[in-house]
């Protein structure tokens, strides 16, 4: 097994928000077993010295769809594709995400319990993942994807792709509700992922449509407690986002609308945000060249200019907050810029918070993700300078990252490039994936 001792390094606490000098950090097998100051390491592990760097626990992104391998506009879409296809795009997918510093990603709409465990089996290199399987959609709602001219029924159509789970699945009433979310997590989702407000890239709902009714809200939240679970949910208003708290709604995704008396609900019911603003700037960019349609860019554009107002609403309400991006197809690289956008707003410190430990609240598993500490997963980024200082360092997008350990794996190691002077003993100090 595994054991190694890091050693001569700044340890980055997410929560205290400040750099702890002089520490050791040991690593056996997939988790740190012990975090102390100064211990040298010793002839029975392997030490690596890091030189004075910086090392912080891995990224987690809150929001990701690992199988929407191109946008959905352009001529071959995800759908349109088999299931092996889809299965080999998504794996690079992962494994560019995994190099640019996420260790761990919920994916809120496509990925199910084979993605989850085949990072987790070895079996690929990419980011430990929480799935919800499909997301549920109501008739005409955002996760309804046909056309305005198409009559077969959504399932009909093509959200059961044969083999692959597709991104959606459409139900209406509390019966089909129940049944949709009883069904996702007998095939293993880790949480359920509801449409409850007009989106942007499905033709039929304006924005500032609300969907399902609080029977049904409530329903699915009721199925997901009894599994142990709970529901995150698409939502763009203050008023879809109402609704979904009132009916025990955990994750609120997106919120662009926020206003300040729904944040402060949010605060009281323990509601957290995952806002995704990269999203609406990249598709601003690049979408029209990827063939977003006009009308669709035009919904954009209006989240967009809402954009890092609700950051700006929920900071002063407290809202908990972490970190999500959201980006679907080709627009995927641009996942680290969400640092850079949170920064025109909030604290590089809070950022680094929502980007760690908020993650490991989200998915609850804290003191397992998110932190360097006895117990956790060995996920960290080892850097050269300090990101509470520079936020550039994650919003860079990889190349800052001098090395990158995912449950004790080594996915990156490059410190020979950022150093003249001979690396340190033990090098290569893991296992190293194919
Ligand atoms: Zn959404
Ligand atoms: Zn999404």
């Amino acid at each position: 097994m595994n054991d190694v001792v890091f050693h001569n390094l700044r340890l980055l606490d997410p929560e205290a928000g400040r750099l702890v000098g002089g520490m050791s950090v040991r690593m056996q097998g997939d988790r740190f077993v012990d975090i102390a100051a100064g211990v040298e390491p010793s002839s029975d592990h392997i030490g690596v010295d890091l030189g004075g760097r910086v090392m912080m626990p891995g990224l987690i992104d809150n929001h990701v769809h690992v199988t929407s391998i191109r946008t959905q506009w352009a001529n071959k879409s995800y759908m349109h594709l088999l299931p092996s296809a889809v299965a080999a795009a998504t794996w690079n997918r992962m494994k560019a995400m995994l190099l640019r510093g996420f260790t761990t990603a919920r994916d809120v709409g496509g990925a199910d319990r084979g993605h989850r465990e085949a990072v987790a089996e070895g079996i690929v290199i990419g980011p430990r993942l929480f799935v919800v399987g499909r997301s549920i959609s109501q008739t005409g709602g955002h996760g309804d994807q046909r056309t305005r001219v198409d009559h077969p029924s959504p399932d009909e159509n093509f959200h059961l792709v044969p083999g692959h789970s597709g991104l959606r699945r459409v139900v209406d009433g509390v019966a089909e509700m129940r049944r949709a979310v009883r069904d996702e997590i007998r095939l293993g989702a880790d949480a359920i992922k509801l449409q409850v407000g007009g989106g942007v890239g499905s033709p039929a709902d304006p924005v500032h449509f609300v969907q399902f009714s609080m029977d049904e809200l409530r329903a699915a939240v009721e199925e997901a407690a009894n599994a142990h679970t709970y529901v995150a949910c698409h939502s763009y208003t203050a008023k879809a986002v109402r609704r979904a708290v009132l009916a025990g709604i955990r994750s609120i995704e997106h919120a662009n609308f926020l206003d300040a008396p729904t944040a402060e609900l949010m605060v009281e019911h323990g509601a957290i945000m995952v806002p995704t603003l990269v999203a609406y700037e990249a598709t601003m960019k690049y979408g029209a060249a990827q063939g977003y349609p006009p009308e669709n860019l035009k919904k954009n554009e209006g989240v967009l200019a809402a954009g890092t107002t609700s950051l700006e609403v929920a900071k002063a309400a407290g809202v908990p907050m972490a970190f999500g991006t959201d980006l679907i197809g080709e627009l995927d690289g641009f996942q680290n810029d969400e640092f850079e956008i949170r920064s025109r707003v909030l604290s590089n410190a809070e950022i680094i918070r929502q980007a760690t430990i908020m993650g490991a609240v989200v998915n609850r598993c804290e003191g397992e993700i998110g932190v360097i500490a006895k117990g956790a997963y060995a996920d960290a980024l080892v850097l050269d300078g300090n990101p509470l200082d520079d936020i550039g360092l994650l919003a860079s997008g990889g190349p800052d990252f001098r090395v990158i350990l995912a449950a004790g794996k080594v996915v990156k190691d490059d410190r020979a490039i950022a150093t003249a002077a001979p690396q340190a003993e033990g090098v290569p100090f893991g296992p190293r994936p194919n």
